[in-house]
């Protein structure tokens, strides 16, 4: 048999998030079990969303939690390069391949006839989606667009009518008819694919034997499958891993829960509990059936991985839980010297504490003072009560959480995380609510540090970190009583609009 390949594939437009990691988990520990290869490709073709930052904070964050690659951006390797952003000759290639040999087509609709279908379409209550107006264009007329140098695109000639069926390793059959679906966009104006063309494309050059991704990606089968086809390659095997949600089933999402990785190690949880936890969203407690233990090493679940024992149901992200595990590897596994050392890596070091001598030296009379004023910048939560909190400030309670509510938005829309840019966020919330901004920044001592006073705000704020201060934004809220769903909703419209 094949030697296994076996990939991850994340795109670097954001925070480095649990799911990616959990996919990346998964993926590894089958290329162990399977003495296979596991590779990381950067999926960075969306120019408007990928950011390089964001690149290198999810090959550190995979990295901590010790899910090193066999092959990737930054080690290379036979199949590189393993950037997409660095390989579009090869994709405008096999694009340009298929327009010659009939499967694709040159598109030349302009966005303003696109927007003009769609509004036509949805007054119809017909089918939406490209009607195909450039799909039997004849070749003289497309030689004479392409002459011009008309912008366009490449689009795939999907099917008409008929279905497509595959095979999902877990779930079985599933079918699709080829009627709903669009002549999907394969190479974009700019010369850049779009994810089904390099997906396809790069998992057949990088010989990957099995595609282990979320459940989020069955629906883009159909139009996969149509590019195998088309090529004449023969697809990998096919799991798609169940997603993971919050406490109410809906998809993980920062709203509810911390969803980046960077928030969990900031938060003192150790990189094995992680990779533990992660395991246990879609692979049952692992020993010899009668005492099946929870809590199991990267290690065993290689030496016990199963593919076909997957469960599919998808999975509660459950932070008390996650918790309750990791209390289990600090209390079970660690000697007290090896704790200490825990510590250190993680907040108890130089590079950490260094940063916060600025803050404090004019506010400390004896050494003593340090802990005290700065306990909050090495603590999980610090639960600030609805009782500091409303007592910060005299408004109504129900206009503070809308207020702090505001601030989450504000601070989520930074691009650059700085003092400064944690100042103009804030004056920002200050301006929309017309408040004075220390009735903005009061709450925030308490909701943020747990204290009414202590280093300066905004250079703390910027240590702390988005992820760390954002959890602590809506504890706060939630110790409030919390926002309605539909008081969040009016108050999000206005607040996008800009005014209350
Ligand atoms: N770039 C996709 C993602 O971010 C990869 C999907 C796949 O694995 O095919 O999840």
């Amino acid at each position: 048999m094949a030697e296994v390949r076996v990939r991850s594939a994340p795109s670097p437009t954001g925070a480095p998030h649990v799911g990616t990691a959990y996919i990346a988990l998964f993926n590894r520990a089958f290329a162990r079990a399977q003495g296979g290869h596991y590779l990381l490709r950067i999926e960075d073709t969306d120019q408007t969303r990928s950011r390089s930052e964001y690149e290198t904070q999810l090959l550190n964050s995979l990295k901590w939690l010790g899910l090193d690659w066999d092959e990737g951006p930054d080690s290379g390797g036979p199949h590189g390069p393993y950037r997409q952003s660095e390989r579009l000759d090869i994709y405008q290639s096999h694009a340009k391949r298929l327009v010659e040999e009939g499967h694709a087509y040159h598109c030349f609709c302009t966005p303003e006839r696109l927007q003009e279908l769609r509004g036509q379409q949805a007054k119809d209550g017909g089918r939406m989606g490209y009607d195909g107006h450039c799909r039997d264009l004849s070749q003289g007329e497309v030689e004479r667009q392409l002459g011009s140098s008309a912008s366009h695109v490449i689009r795939l000639k999907m099917p008409r009518e008929g279905s497509c069926q595959f095979e999902d390793r877990h779930r079985g059959s599933i079918s699709f008819d080829y009627e709903n679906l669009d002549d999907q966009i394969l190479l974009k104006s700019d010369g850049f694919p779009t994810y089904h063309l390099a997906v396809v494309v790069d998992d057949h050059e990088m010989g990957i034997t099995h595609v282990i991704r979320g459940e989020e990606w069955i629906n883009s089968m159909p139009k996969h499958l149509v590019l195998y086809e088309c090529f004449g390659w023969q697809p990998p095997d096919h799991t798609h891993l169940p997603l993971l949600l919050n406490p109410d089933r809906s998809k993980m999402s920062k709203r509810r829960n911390p969803t980046s990785v960077e928030y969990y190690r900031a938060a003192g949880y150790l990189p094995q509990a992680m990779l533990n936890y992660m395991a246990l969203m879609a692979y049952p407690p692992i020993g010899d059936g009668d005492g099946d233990e929870e809590k199991f090493d990267f290690d065993t679940l290689v030496g016990h991985f199963d593919l076909g024992r997957l469960n599919m149901g998808g999975s509660v992200f459950d932070l008390d839980k996650l918790s309750w595990l990791n209390g289990r590897y600090i209390r079970e596994d660690l000697s007290a010297a090896q704790l200490l050392e825990e510590l250190k890596s993680w907040s108890l070091n130089d590079e950490y504490v260094q940063q916060m001598m600025p803050l404090m030296q004019e506010r400390m009379d004896t050494l003593g003072d340090f802990i005290p004023k700065c306990g909050f910048f090495f603590a999980r939560d610090v639960n600030a009560s609805g009782e500091d909190l409303t007592g910060a400030i005299k408004r109504e309670v129900d206009e503070i959480v809308q207020m702090i509510q505001t601030v989450v938005w504000s601070m989520d829309a930074i691009k650059a995380w700085n003092r400064d840019s944690v100042e103009a966020a804030l004056a920002r919330v200050a301006a929309f609510w017309e408040w004075p901004i220390r009735d903005i920044t009061k709450p925030l001592f308490i909701a943020i540090m747990g204290q009414s006073s202590g280093p300066p705000l905004y250079e703390s704020v910027a240590l702390l970190g988005i992820d760390m201060t954002r959890v602590r934004l809506r504890s706060a809220i939630d110790a409030l009583g919390g926002l309605s769903k539909k008081k969040e909703r009016s108050l999000e419209k206005k607040w996008t609009a800009g005014s209350t």
